[in-house]
């Protein structure tokens, strides 16, 4: 057993024409973010400063910038090798919507995140073990809007709506979800792409629906090495997130579908900063209950947030926006003081 800390980065991304403002609040040193206030803001706000395992500046090209090459190197690789050595893993990426998520975490066809970066690194680690280990690879992809689960490989009509069961060794599954095997970099990559697109058409509005949803891709990764008279099996399911939006969903004036998805949503996010808060809290050896039951996303997550598994989360800040930006490293802060206890997942068959 292996009791560690989830691992926490955060990431500033560059201003971009959307943004209202234009001066950036965010400033980076090795691992501390310091957070200066709004200029144009009326409310009082204090410069604060945070520590992080990485705080990624890509706000600048300047000679301190984070390129997705970096950002995978120094921070998503490391849980590879976990993969690898039989660990289970997590990456999740939390922000307000338009705070890099989705460009840390899938990136673009010619800048390509954390995802594609871990899959190519994947099959050529398997290259590389061949003769030594014999390794296997099956891919996932869902996402969880309206509390449903939603199989983001299969347009059958079926898999819009799918539920979460636990396995003999407990461990919580989407039942009915596609699983396939992936021989090399460009299958799996496929698949990402078909997921995405299906995740695109499920709404005439990409942006909400993507601001609202919560996408996880996983690998499920089965190793085989043959020593002396036995075979040594490893398991490993890697979970990389992408998480809905973090802003509050303000309620005003939303109503019918829209005040459902926003109350859905904050649902399995409001869950989820419980249970972080849950679980970083010094007084967890009391008989405290962590909510990981009360929302569709906690308890597909529960392993990887307190249980067997070593977690990263990656949190995403846009340049300009003091209120949200605090809230998120107030959360990362959070998700600093949670330790989970993964064990190599070993087995001997003879
Ligand atoms: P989110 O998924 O959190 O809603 P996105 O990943 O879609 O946010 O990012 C919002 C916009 O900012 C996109 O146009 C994206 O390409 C751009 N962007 C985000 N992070 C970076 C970055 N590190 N470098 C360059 N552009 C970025
Ligand atoms: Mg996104």
């Amino acid at each position: 057993r292996d009791s560690a800390n989830v691992k926490v980065a955060v990431r500033v991304r560059p201003l971009i024409a959307e943004d209202a403002e234009v001066s950036c609040l965010l400033s980076m040193a090795g691992q501390d973010t310091f957070l200066s206030p709004d200029p144009t803001s009326t409310r009082q706000q204090e410069k604060r400063s945070f520590t992080f395992d990485k705080s990624f500046w890509s706000a600048s090209k300047d000679s301190n910038f984070a390129s997705q090459e970096d950002v995978y190197e120094l921070f998503g690789k490391e849980f590879l090798d976990h993969s690898l050595e039989g660990y289970n893993t997590c990456i999740f990426a939390y922000g307000q919507t338009g705070s890099g998520k989705s460009y840390t975490m899938m990136g673009t066809e010619s800048e390509p995140g954390i995802i594609p970066q871990l899959c190519s690194d994947l099959f050529e680690r398997i290259e590389q073990l061949q003769g030594i280990s014999s390794v296997s690879v099956r891919a996932s992809f869902c996402e969880i809007y309206n509390e449903q689960v939603r199989d983001l490989l299969s347009n059958a009509k079926t898999s819009t709506n799918l539920k979460i069961r636990e396995n003999s060794s407990r461990e919580p599954y989407v039942e009915g979800l596609s699983e396939f095997t992936v021989k090399n970099v460009a299958q799996v990559l496929k698949y990402l792409k078909q997921g995405n697109a299906i995740r695109a058409t499920a709404s005439t509005n990409m942006n909400s629906h993507s601001s609202r949803s919560h996408a996880v891709f996983s690998l499920e990764i089965r190793q085989l090495t043959y020593e002396d008279g036995g075979t040594e099996e490893k398991r490993s399911l890697l979970r990389l997130v992408d998480l809905a939006g973090s802003e509050r969903t303000n309620a005003t004036g939303a109503t019918g579908q829209r005040l459902r998805e926003g109350s859905n949503i904050n649902k399995s996010l409001v869950t989820l900063g419980r249970v972080i808060s849950a679980l970083a809290s010094d007084r967890r050896s009391t008989l405290q209950v962590i909510p990981y039951r009360e929302s569709v996303l906690t308890r597909l997550l529960q392993d990887s947030l307190g249980g067997n598994s070593k977690t990263a989360m990656i949190a995403c800040i846009s340049p300009t926006n003091y209120e949200q930006t605090l809230s998120t490293l107030r959360y990362a802060v959070q998700a600093k003081h949670i330790t989970t206890e993964a064990r190599v997942n070993q087995d001997r068959i003879d």
